[in-house]
């Protein structure tokens, strides 16, 4: 009676063509981290490089998952935007992983690495519009710029991207962000430079702020289904994955389902509603291996009901149980332990 994740093929790819519609002509970078938001990163890029539309473009947050891509789509762009070691960029230039640096000094080290290994580092550099997470400084952007010239005027690099990250806190906010990043651009122009990607939003400001798409969107959440917390529905995206879980146990109008703590669900969620083969119902308590859902009177050892996820018993959708708790819908997917099978399905 182990709880499983179901996973929809067929969603996926609806998901992903909303997404292409929506954003074109700009590229979809498919965001991978996280094991691709808990759905598997082989499953997810193999099903995403065949799509009608391929997906052609991967971020793989950092090596190890990037190289897990390349694997499954030799000839598709994978990008890596985590600061890495030496031994990691040497295993990216050799697999074309192209690297995202937001700093001068792991721009230094690519270059080191690139110059021992007589390859060519394809580059994205990053401006910091604001965020102060990674990212070059403004006042820095012109010296580093520089720097990244002189390299790939010897073939050690080159700059394929410019990109950054907003806040999404408040449009203004983003509006200025965008701006610093346009005169990033310039001066990596003018420096004689020619980025080819151009990018800056992830799902909610690709869908939602046009103007602020550049030539590539990368964009996790809305591919899985996943729409933003206080965020709308998003129309042609539907959730992929549902959490379903077995009755073990019915004793006198309590219901026990084998799904619990263990398996990632948070305890904090006592009260959100589920759906059973006899309606909503609500979680009365989360244990460590099981969850007790009262006045359903019917129920039967085996039966099944549905935390989150596409369905037809009334159940929420990842996000509204994120909501309850203050988090994220990817907050919740990507929690759930290896106790929870994951299951594709058509
Ligand atoms: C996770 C991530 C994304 C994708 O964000 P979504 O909101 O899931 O679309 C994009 N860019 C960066 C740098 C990220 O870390």
């Amino acid at each position: 009676m182990t709880p499983t994740l179901e996973i929809s093929r067929t969603r996926f790819l609806q998901n992903l063509a909303a997404v292409h519609e929506r954003i074109g002509p700009a590229q979809l970078m498919l965001a991978m981290k996280d094991d691709a938001y808990g759905h598997g990163v082989e499953w997810a890029a193999s099903v995403a490089k065949d799509a009608a539309r391929p997906v052609e473009m991967f971020g793989g947050y950092d090596v190890h998952t990037s190289l897990r891509i390349r694997a499954q789509a030799e000839r598709a762009t994978v990008f890596a935007w985590a600061d890495s070691s030496d031994d990691e960029i040497e295993r990216a230039l050799h697999a074309r992983i192209q690297l995202g640096v937001g700093s001068a000094d792991y721009l230094r080290r690519v270059i080191d690495v690139a110059g021992r290994l007589g390859l060519t580092a394809r580059v994205h550099l990053k401006i910091d519009t604001g965020l102060h997470r990674n990212g070059i400084r403004p006042e820095d952007w012109p010296r580093v710029v520089a720097d990244a010239m002189t390299a790939q005027q010897s073939g050690l690099i080159e700059v394929v991207g410019v990109w950054s990250h907003l806040a999404e806190a408040s449009d203004a906010e983003d509006d200025e962000s965008a701006r610093a990043f346009h005169d990033a651009v310039d001066v990596v122009r003018a420096m004689g430079g020619a980025p080819q990607a151009l990018h800056l939003t992830a799902s909610a400001a690709s869908w939602w702020r046009p103007e602020l798409r550049g030539t590539v969107c990368r964009i996790g959440a809305f591919c899985y289904g996943i729409r933003s917390a206080d965020g709308p529905e998003i129309p042609g995206v539907t959730p992929i994955a549902a959490l379903r879980a077995r009755v073990i146990e019915e004793r006198a109008g309590e219901v026990v389902i084998g799904l619990g703590a263990y398996h990632g669900l948070p305890s904090i969620l006592a009260g959100a509603s589920i759906g059973t083969p006899g309606g909503v119902r609500e979680i009365v308590r989360i244990d460590a291996t099981s969850t007790l859902v009262r006045d359903w009177n019917d129920a039967r050892v085996g039966d099944t009901v549905t935390v989150f996820g596409p369905g037809d018993q009334g159940e929420s959708d990842v996000t509204a149980l994120a909501e309850r708790i203050d988090t994220v819908g990817e907050e919740i997917i990507t929690r759930l332990t290896s106790g929870v099978r994951r299951v594709i399905v058509d």
